[in-house]
């Protein structure tokens, strides 16, 4: 201790801790990110696709919906900003997607998902057939259905995004201190005192952005949220001379091809706890999937194979002051859509450090739905 309390100390080097850390740097506030593990980005921001698919993620009209539109919405400008902060290209590209289906019966679903779309303003085609489809991607195998195009849905690399905050945090101003495990975050006065093992850390105010982790510091602060661990494995494929212009995303898992050449097929999705290595079993299904999608990924060369664990809560995203104590604010429970949501988390933190209004329809996040919120 000793030092002057931060303004502002992050808890968790992931894709939302870090986008939070930068976005308050440039407030002009003083910030510290604390990682626990020796490289920031390595948990479940290493193992994304980087889809921005606020069409293919969201089932309903409603505030996730308008969170995701939203973050999407900010992505390109974000893309910019960070390549000039950092110098590190992100590599956003609107490739497009395809949503289709390999099952008769599932066609309904996707009729359904277009009308409320449409209601929603969101650019998309009209029901296509396989036919139609491979108008657009004409690698697609005779196992697909049907299929609606969304075109400009857009991905980015993620790591190069890791890399791009790291550098663009610490050009403005963000303290990184890695191999730092935060156990506990308490009350001490007009300040919160942060425990890093037998260190303490004083600031005004903390973010909590653990992703799978952090149960132990939300049950210190009296809140009930338990982040539970969705593995997700990933298969990274090179094919030889095969080009895949947009993303196709079926209804077992996707396939998109990277900047470098590299076809990701992904993901699986499993309750296992803390296990996050790829599994004979999960490459099997993923290997099927994207052979079923697109049959000539069966001559590709096999890359590699990762997992990662997905941040869950029950109540979905969870992003806002605890109104025990405004002082703490989490960005939590990002699931399978990390990436896309960062910008936005980063918008609305900043928002609740600012003590504005936050923009409407979004203040859905807020943890008072929680217990103990
Ligand atoms: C296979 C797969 C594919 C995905 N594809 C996409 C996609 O295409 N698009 C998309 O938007 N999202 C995708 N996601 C989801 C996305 O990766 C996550 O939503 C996102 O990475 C969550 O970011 P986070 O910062 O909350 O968590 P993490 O990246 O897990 O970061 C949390 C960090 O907090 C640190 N930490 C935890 N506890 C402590 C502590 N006590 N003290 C200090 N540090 C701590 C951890 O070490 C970790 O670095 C995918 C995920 C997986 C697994």
């Amino acid at each position: 201790m000793g030092e002057a309390p931060l303004d502002c100390l992050v808890v968790g080097g992931g894709v939302i801790g870090m986008a939070v850390a930068r976005e308050v740097a440039r407030t002009g506030r003083s910030v510290a990110l604390l990682e626990r593990r020796s490289e920031t980005g390595a948990e479940a921001t290493a193992a994304a696709a980087g889809m921005l698919a606020a069409a293919a993620e969201a089932h309903s009209p409603g505030p996730f919906f308008d969170l995701a539109r939203r973050s999407a919405s900010l992505w390109p400008e974000w893309a910019e900003q960070l390549f000039e902060e950092s110098g590190v290209d992100v590599e956003y590209q609107e490739a497009g997607l395809l949503r289709v289906t390999t099952s008769a019966e599932a066609v309904g679903d996707l009729e359904i998902r277009r009308t409320w779309q449409l209601a929603q303003g969101m650019e998309v085609s009209g029901l296509l057939s396989l036919e139609e489809l491979r108008q657009e991607v004409p690698q697609l195998g005779p196992d697909v259905v049907a299929g609606l195009h969304y075109p400009g849905v857009a991905h980015v690399h993620s790591h190069r995004v890791a890399e791009a905050l790291a550098v663009a945090g610490s050009r403005a101003g963000v303290r990184l201190q890695l191999s730092a495990e935060v156990t506990a975050v308490r009350p001490l006065g007009d300040l919160l005192e942060v425990s890093v093992g037998a260190e303490r850390q004083l600031a005004r105010r903390v973010v909590v952005a653990t992703g799978s982790w952090g149960e132990e510091i939300l049950r210190g602060l009296g809140v009930d949220l338990r982040p539970e661990p969705v593995r997700g494995q990933m298969l990274a494929l090179c094919p030889r001379g095969l080009s895949l212009p947009e993303i196709v995303f079926g209804d077992r898992g996707y396939v998109l091809q990277k900047r470098s050449g590299l076809v990701l097929a992904g993901a699986t999705e499993e309750r296992v706890g803390y296990l996050a290595e790829p599994t004979l079993e999960g490459v099997a299904r993923l290997a099927a999937m994207a052979r079923s999608l697109i049959p000539e990924l069966g001559l590709a060369e096999f890359s590699r194979a990762w997992a990662g664990l997905r941040p869950f809560l029950e109540s979905g995203p969870v992003i806002g002051p605890l109104p025990q104590d405004e002082r703490v604010i989490l960005a939590l429970g990002h699931f399978r859509n990390g990436i896309l949501l960062a910008p936005v988390t980063a918008e609305l933190v900043r928002g609740a450090l600012d003590g504005g209004l936050q923009p409407a329809g979004l203040t859905a996040f807020s943890p008072r739905r929680i217990p103990g919120g």
